[in-house]
């Protein structure tokens, strides 16, 4: 059975597919009549962030199921996976702690003021080390976590850790649950008005596109740091940059953008409240082994071994 691999993914998954003797093409050219074209004979496809959708997953004659490298899917037209029968599988397993810490580094790079602090010490200004702006603690401040799934809830756990009060705003569970986690259900637009920090952990959807933007920025203090962890559209970037802007919020963190990469000469890139990283918070080397390996099993075990399949991470079993 042949295996497409679209982009490049840690070998430990690549091995485990070899050592169960399915066949491996690695696509690296993502123009959309070379996918149609290697991917047309191929059984399952090992999906990182290209975009797959129809025009594409018609042409594949032979496909199963498809992989994803993590556990977002907005890049795949789903609707045609379900009218048609393929499977499609997450890394259920794999990710939350790595985001989780990087939400940390985030929370903890923007109030420790570490690159400023840095400089002082580089630039002969040592002396200057009572003078950093906006330099202060975690403990006893607010949090929100908007989706409380596996990463809100890594998120929690950590910032607990440090004595944060963590609100949680996800309609979608039971509030006993939230309580037990030792945080507390809140109303959306009630914890945008309470939160030091705000932290998104939500799929991107329609409901949730611009699930920040100006009138949630609005609410907020002028203190609050925002961190979006979860997928570019979830926090309207024009709204932000004005709101970052007009200093009407401290500061964010962003991983994840609209467009990605960003257009060289993206607003943020000017503003010196933001801290923005690569959307890598899921790629430290644990995580890129883990997520490589699970993506494989996935595969494996839908195609010749379904009793080893972890049900968790099969998005669509009711339309299979
Ligand atoms: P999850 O499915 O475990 O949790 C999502 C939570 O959001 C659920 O509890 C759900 O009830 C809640 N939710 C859904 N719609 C909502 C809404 N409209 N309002 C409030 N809550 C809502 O997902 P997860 O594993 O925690 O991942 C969350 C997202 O993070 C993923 O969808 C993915 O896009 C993103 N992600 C990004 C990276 C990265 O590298 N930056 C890595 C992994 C995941």
């Amino acid at each position: 059975m042949k295996i497409a691999i679209l982009g490049t993914v840690h070998s430990k998954g690549l091995e485990f597919l070899k050592e169960n003797e399915l066949e491996i093409v690695e696509v690296t050219n993502f123009n959309n009549q070379n996918l149609q074209e290697e991917l047309k004979f191929v059984d399952a496809i090992l999906l990182r962030t290209s975009r797959l959708d129809q025009d594409i997953l018609e042409h594949c004659k032979n496909l199963k199921i498809i992989s994803r490298h993590g556990v977002g899917y907005d890049n795949v037209d789903l609707d045609f996976l379900n009218k048609n029968k393929i499977a499609l599988c997450i890394t259920s397993t794999s990710n939350a702690v790595s985001v989780a810490e990087h939400v940390m580094s985030f929370f903890l790079y923007l109030t420790k003021n570490l690159s400023l602090s840095d400089k002082l010490v580089k630039g002969g200004n040592f002396t200057q080390r009572s003078e950093l702006p906006n330099f202060f603690e975690l403990y006893k401040k607010k949090l929100l976590i908007a989706g409380f799934g596996r990463i809100g809830k890594e998120v929690a756990k950590r910032c607990l850790g440090f004595d944060m009060e963590v609100y949680v705003y996800d309609p979608f569970l039971d509030s006993d649950l939230i309580k037990k986690s030792g945080c507390i259900p809140i109303e959306k637009n009630d914890g945008l008005a309470l939160a030091d920090f705000v932290s998104i952990h939500l799929p991107l959807n329609e409901d949730t596109k611009n699930f920040i933007s100006q009138k949630e920025l609005d609410r907020m203090k002028e203190k609050t740091i925002l961190v979006n962890t979860s997928r570019g559209g979830i926090v309207n970037e024009n709204d932000l940059h004005q709101a970052l802007s007009s200093k009407k919020i401290l500061g964010a963190g962003m991983d994840v953008f609209v467009s990605e990469p960003p257009e060289p000469n993206h607003p943020f890139f000017k503003l010196d409240n933001i801290l923005l990283t690569p959307h890598n918070a899921a790629l430290t080397l644990e995580c890129r082994e883990r997520m490589s390996l699970e993506a494989s099993q996935n595969i494996f075990y839908y195609l010749k071994n379904m009793t080893k399949l972890n049900m968790e991470n099969l998005v669509n079993k009711k339309f299979l």
